[in-house]
């Protein structure tokens, strides 16, 4: 190890845990604290920033263990939790004391119907995450809302913005992820023939395009522009991807017209600083990238996969071009 530090100057300078494992049958390869704990002690010597993301209320135990012992060496932890969650749970987390809580709501699979009523279910969780925090010193965690844009949240987001005044630190507003068929297939040749490897996940990010026909791109941007300027009336940091916040844009993007876009990237710093491990212990550089995974943390040590060959090839291909999956990406639009 000491001869790959040596030679490279590159360390991960983000370091993802995918907790996320409700789905996975086989036991033994879940993400345990063993391992997590393992990989803390070999990363905290470069002072990353952690991020822990928790789908499952039953995996908060576990985030919580491993976010005290991140700030026991003085790092900063951030626990993106997706979906609902117990309330009780919440005091755990919140006693655990990450730097930032971030709660994502996207609704991608709620029926229309129902996401007034699922709205309410998170400003609920929201309002009772800060009542625990209030007069206590000790709650210092920011608070974050994660809002995905897509046809069924984007009529919603000033409402549920101007609804939690004085709950919420920080907004990230950000463009649902998806790739159009076209983009998938230049993606699978592109992994084929340049990392000689086989797609196998990405897949779930196509969708059909007509999904996103009912949005109406006028009604988006003025959206956008009064939850943007009632943040920075109400000092709440506001930080939204793709930057650029017109009708057009937006339109571009929804329609898979991405090359129309505003802002884009040539090339990617993000494979050289960060280290992402998924629930199967699959390492990537970054989180479109799972396809072409650099190592497994069951049969490797973390920071020799970060400096192997496979991950020097994706580092050389970003640092010239993006691939064509990164127009999924939110960090594609910075
Ligand atoms: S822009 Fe591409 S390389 Fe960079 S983080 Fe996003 S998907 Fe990864």
């Amino acid at each position: 190890m000491s001869q790959i530090n040596s030679k490279s100057r590159l360390f991960p300078k983000w370091v993802v845990f995918q907790f996320t494992n409700s789905d996975n049958p086989n036991k033994h390869k879940q993400l345990d604290f063993q391992k997590v704990d393992e990989i803390i002690d070999i990363t905290i010597k470069h002072n990353p920033h952690y991020e822990l993301f928790i789908d499952n209320s039953s995996d908060i135990a576990l985030v919580a263990k491993a976010v005290k012992k991140i700030n026991s060496y003085d790092c900063r932890t951030e626990v993106v939790c997706s979906g609902l969650f117990d309330f009780e749970k919440l005091q755990l987390l919140l006693n655990a004391h990450p730097y930032q809580l971030w709660f994502e709501i996207s609704f991608l699979t709620t029926h229309p119907c129902n996401v007034p009523c699922q709205i309410q279910l998170y400003l609920d969780l929201l309002f009772h995450c800060r009542q625990l925090m209030k007069g206590s010193d000790i709650y210092d965690t920011k608070i974050g809302l994660s809002l995905w844009v897509n046809g069924l949240t984007y009529n919603y987001i000033f409402d549920i913005i101007s609804s939690l005044k004085d709950i919420i630190d920080i907004y990230s507003i950000e463009f649902q992820r998806f790739l159009s068929n076209k983009k998938w297939l230049e993606y699978c040749s592109l992994v084929n023939q340049e990392f000689n490897s086989h797609v196998k996940m990405t897949r779930e990010l196509v969708v059909d395009l007509k999904g996103n026909n009912n949005i109406d791109f006028t009604k988006l941007e003025d959206e956008i522009c009064k939850s943007k300027a009632f943040c920075l009336n109400h000092n709440i940091a506001f930080f939204i991807r793709p930057k650029t916040i017109n009708s057009n844009n937006y339109k571009s993007y929804f329609n898979g017209e991405w090359e129309n876009m505003s802002d884009k990237k040539r090339s990617c710093i993000y494979p050289y600083i960060l280290l992402e491990i998924n629930k199967y212990g699959q390492v990537s550089l970054c989180h479109n990238f799972f396809d072409y995974a650099v190592g497994n943390i069951w049969k490797n040590d973390v920071l020799d996969i970060f400096f192997n060959d496979c991950a020097i090839n994706i580092r050389n291909y970003t640092k010239k071009k993006i691939m064509p999956n990164c127009v999924a990406c939110s960090r594609y639009y910075d």
